[in-house]
């Protein structure tokens, strides 16, 4: 990478860090008050590679932020109902303020009905449709974690949306759809792109904002990014690859999130954020400071 590419990154990494020491204080903070530390409960089902990695780090993350851990191990064969069952023990349990339901779960799950089963209220990852609605309305609750790290990142760098025209690729429920809604409500103009979306470069080349999340390596190309526009890579693909091809995007935008080390880190910074935020509702502590 040339120095003036360097120049307009949008570090995720040290903008998580910040994030992750700021829920640290909190979380002891906490403490000092209640005498309780923030408890992530998260549940696996069966041990696919990637996510047992991924629940791996995440507690690995929660001790850094001095933030408990209970890992929920259930066997590959756990049943829609017996996953219900876990989580609403889970979400009755007092001494656990927040859930991470590892997902894909497999084929063979509800998987809606298994968010569902988690309490509004320890829903730190946002994957709850009450926590959607409270999204939309533009009412308090936890925002799915990606989309308010891309918000996040956003805020570091100073990026005033108001007004912008934000394009965002990929409309899942817990990525594009909700970064387009918390961009909206920001009073950003977005349009939406997705799979079935004619002349896709037509729309990117419009945006002062795009967001790629659509899980396809190098789909926006550098020659349809506005000069000057902002670059989020949602997006992540084998070999450390983005949704966007970087280094002919980074010569027109002017301000670009790397892969890795743009929203990845960001996700698991919210989770944690999220779940003391989580703790110091439920333990009834005051809460001072707004999460993301
Ligand atoms: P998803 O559920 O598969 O959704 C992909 C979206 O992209 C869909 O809306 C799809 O459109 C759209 N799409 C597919 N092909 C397209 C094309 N050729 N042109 C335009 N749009 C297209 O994926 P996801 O869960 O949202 O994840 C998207 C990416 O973000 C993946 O690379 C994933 O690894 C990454 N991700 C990263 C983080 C992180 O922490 N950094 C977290 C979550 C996900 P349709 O709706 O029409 O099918």
């Amino acid at each position: 990478m040339s120095p003036t590419q360097t120049a307009h990154l949008m570090d995720g990494t040290g903008t998580a860090r910040r994030l992750v020491e700021e829920s640290a204080g909190r979380a002891a903070e906490l403490v000092r008050r209640t005498g309780s530390a923030p408890c992530l409960a998260t549940v696996l089902v069966g041990e696919d590679p990637a996510s047992v990695t991924y629940v791996r780090m995440k507690q690995a993350r929660c001790a850094k932020a001095g933030i408990e851990s209970r890992r929920v191990q259930l066997p590959a064969g756990t049943t829609t109902a017996e996953l219900v069952a876990a989580l609403r023990d889970l979400s009755q349990d007092a001494s656990v303020h927040g859930i991470l339901l590892q997902h894909p779960v497999g084929p063979h799950i509800d998987e809606r009905a298994a968010f569902e089963a988690i309490a509004p209220e320890k829903d730190v990852d946002g994957v709850t449709m009450t926590s959607f609605g409270a999204m939309a309305f533009g009412l308090p609750g936890f925002v799915s974690c990606t989309p308010g790290g891309i918000m996040r990142l956003l805020d570091e760098y100073d990026v005033d949306v108001a007004g912008r025209h934000a394009v965002v690729v990929g409309r899942s429920a817990i990525l594009g759809k909700p970064a387009g809604m918390l961009l909206l409500a920001r009073d950003a103009t977005v349009t939406y792109c997705h799979s079935r979306t004619a002349d896709l470069s037509a729309y990117v080349r419009e945006a002062d904002i795009v967001v790629a999340a659509v899980g396809r390596p190098r789909l926006i190309r550098g020659e349809d990014i506005k000069p000057g526009a902002v670059v989020i890579d949602a997006g992540y693909n084998a070999g450390n690859v983005g949704d966007v091809d970087f280094d002919t995007a980074a010569e027109r935008a002017r301000l670009i999130t790397p892969v890795p080390g743009g929203v990845g880190p960001m996700t698991i910074a919210v989770l944690l954020a999220q779940t003391v935020t989580a703790a110091y509702h439920q333990l009834g502590a005051d809460l001072d400071r707004a999460i993301v």
